[in-house]
């Protein structure tokens, strides 16, 4: 069966086809093509057609697919056992590979996905603080746990309020602009006892690409010590994409939790989430906080993961920085060329170029994008083998494998785009 009747038989069984909604491609006017198989930087279709990737699955694929060792990894340990519900030797291995890397992670917990993480971080400042209230930042996503569906970036910026969520769930979730360090301090000044945690994306990835501004996330820092509030940096897009170490270690601001997923897992199903000890220790069975999980910790998870640690190792984050960089002022260049203002946001290998005259520092910015100007862009570079991610307000991550004859194929159908 090609993709298109694929998709026709997916909707008989699957809410719009899909098992999450961007997938849909709904904001490019569009139908998604069913993948068959991946290597390297590249995608091949049900149809017989091949990709250049810049979604990598939303992010884990930063060594590109089927990277030999990762693979390999996964295969060994699947040949000793799937999955056990028992502690084994690949979890000690990734967490101490992890608190390396990372070192305001004295203590963890893997869970199996990023929702998990920071549902479960939520609940352990909670249960920690004893307190019920939280700041989150309006276009920051943090998986799709109810008390997060307020003002929540990626897929869910498309739904207008959530159904299904009472309301009595997010009355405790308070909101500020991302940036906007005064309505932080605002809304400390008047609930100050009562915030349990500041929840941030570092570096936000859910409404486009979008940089903290100078001083932004020591201010939060700040103000969380300054009132016994936790911060948490959701670092399930940034944790080893934007640094070695993620956004905490590239801008020197130490979180008290930070949760993880997306590359730890090097493609499986995993998150985590972690801290300060004498925080963490707050977690059962050693302290009160319940979580718990079937297949939290899953050996072939684990093996991927550090294998996936150990290569990165290895990679030089900075030369993909200088390739990405130039490769994002190319493509900005031709689509000036054509008229089309464009505003450039990047760091490291990730990266949005929304449809505006910019700056784009927060959701409002990145909402004022032209989303008709994007979807053609997508469909035509979607035609010409590049595959992006289906919805304008998402970031195109590069990876360990492209060549650089992948980002002058890129920029060549990028030449060919017409509006
Ligand atoms: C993807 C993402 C999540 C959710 O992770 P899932 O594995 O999809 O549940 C949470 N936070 C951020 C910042 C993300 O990008």
């Amino acid at each position: 069966m090609n993709s298109k009747e694929l998709y026709a038989k997916a909707r008989t069984l699957m809410p719009g086809g899909v098992n999450s909604p961007l997938r849909a491609c709904k904001y490019v006017n569009s139908e998604p093509v069913f993948i068959r198989n991946a290597k390297g930087a590249h995608l091949f279709d049900e149809d017989g057609r091949e990709y250049i990737d810049y979604v990598f699955s939303w992010g884990p694929q930063i060594l590109g697919h089927q990277d030999p060792a990762v693979s390999a990894a996964a295969h060994e340990a699947i040949d000793l056992g799937s999955s056990y519900g028992a502690p084994c030797l690949g979890e000690i291995e990734l967490a101490e590979a992890i608190s390396r890397l990372i070192p305001s992670m004295e203590m963890m917990r893997m869970v199996s996905s990023g929702t998990e993480a920071t549902m479960s971080a939520l609940r352990l400042a909670r249960g920690y603080t004893g307190r019920k209230k939280f700041v989150k930042f309006i276009g920051n996503y943090h998986g799709h746990a109810d008390a997060f569906l307020a003002a929540a970036g990626s897929a869910a910026a498309t739904v207008p309020g959530t159904p299904g969520v009472p309301e009595e769930v997010t009355a405790h979730t308070l909101l500020a602009q991302y940036n906007d360090l005064e309505a932080v301090k605002a809304l400390f000044a008047e609930n100050g006892e009562d915030i349990a945690c500041v929840i941030v994306e570092p570096v936000a990835g859910n409404m486009g690409l979008v940089l903290p501004a100078d001083g932004f996330l020591q201010g939060l820092r700040d103000l969380c010590t300054e009132h016994g509030a936790l911060l948490i940096f959701d670092e399930v897009i940034t944790g080893f994409r934007v640094s070695p170490g993620g956004a905490q270690v590239r801008f020197g601001i130490t979180p008290d939790l930070t949760t993880l997923g997306k590359i730890i897992g090097g493609g499986f199903p995993v998150g985590c989430f972690g801290g300060k000890r004498e925080i963490m220790e707050h977690m059962a069975p050693l302290g009160g906080v319940f979580q718990a999980g079937t297949l939290s910790g899953n050996p072939v998870a684990m093996a991927a993961g550090l294998a996936t640690l150990k290569r990165l190792a290895e990679c030089d984050y900075d030369a993909l920085e200088a390739r990405t960089t130039a490769l994002t002022d190319g493509l900005a260049e031709i689509m000036r060329e054509k008229g089309k203002p464009v505003t450039v946001n990047r760091i490291a290998s990730a990266f949005t170029m929304y449809f505006n005259d910019g700056p784009v520092t927060n959701m409002a910015e990145s909402g004022n994008s032209d989303s008709e100007a994007y979807a053609a862009y997508w469909r035509q570079m979607l035609a010409g083998g590049v595959y992006l991610a289906p919805a304008g307000f998402e970031c195109a991550f590069t990876s360990f494998a492209h060549t650089d004859e992948d980002f002058e194929k890129t920029l060549e159908a990028a030449r060919k785009v017409e509006f």
